[in-house]
């Protein structure tokens, strides 16, 4: 049977209950057998480099253990530059059956800048799009895309067939929690506990992350 995947990219820089309540909500909501966090390697202008990939990906890997629609993807952290969704979704579907259905999940002003993305007209030859809409957010999409949206909307999660091809569109309030956010209050010395799960906490203080540099 064709199964369902989602696939939810960041840096997770650290990861914190934003990106996995979200998660779970929305594996839950489209009946995800699995949705993959995958973390990206830091473009280069991104700063504190004191936190290598490794320990991103451990982190990722300690939030999840024990949440079965939770699952983590290294491919990206296995190349050794950025990689571009294209590349990520073609070496996904090089492993994947032809009919799974595969759901690229992304929020609203990045999927607004879709256009500027590399071989961005082939993503949906792979992928479905999940646009995740905050209640707030300006919904006016940009003219390059109105065709596309169009043509390709579908509001019923259920009623999505095929392996790739169609926009949908998922509302979420999202947690008041960031990364830059938690980087601070470790720097400053402050508790970002209940922030990030517990394992991740723990990781953080055994590897001395994220701490003001003396
Ligand atoms: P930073 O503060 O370092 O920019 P971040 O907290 O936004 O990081 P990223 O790893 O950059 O985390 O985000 C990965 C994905 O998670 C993005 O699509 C982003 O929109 C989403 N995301 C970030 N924070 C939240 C949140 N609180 N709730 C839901 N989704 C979130």
């Amino acid at each position: 049977m064709a199964r369902r995947i989602g696939i939810f990219g960041g840096t997770f820089d650290p990861v914190h209950i934003g990106h996995l309540r979200g998660a779970l909500e929305i594996a839950e909501e489209f009946q995800f057998d699995e949705l993959r966090l995958i973390p990206s390697a830091r473009p280069p202008h991104r700063d504190t480099p004191q936190v290598s990939a490794a320990d991103r990906l451990a982190m990722v890997e300690l939030a999840v253990q024990g949440e079965a629609s939770l699952r983590v993807d290294d491919r990206e952290l296995r190349r050794d530059k950025p990689s571009y969704s294209i590349d990520t979704l073609e070496s996904l579907r090089a492993e994947l059956d032809a009919d799974d259905q595969l759901f690229l999940l992304l929020g609203w002003d990045a999927f607004c800048g879709l256009p500027t993305w590399h071989r961005w007209a082939e993503l949906l030859e792979h992928c479905h799009l999940l646009v995740l809409q905050r209640p707030d957010a300006d919904s006016e999409a940009p003219e390059a895309l109105r065709d596309l949206l169009a043509a390709r909307s579908n509001n019923d999660p259920q009623a999505i067939d095929g392996p790739a091809g169609q926009i949908v569109f998922a509302w979420q309030t999202p947690l008041a929690v960031s990364a830059t956010q938690i980087r601070q209050l470790l720097a400053s010395g402050r508790s970002a506990r209940f922030l990030v799960p517990d394992a991740v906490l723990a990781y953080i203080h055994t590897h001395g992350l994220y701490r003001a540099p003396n």
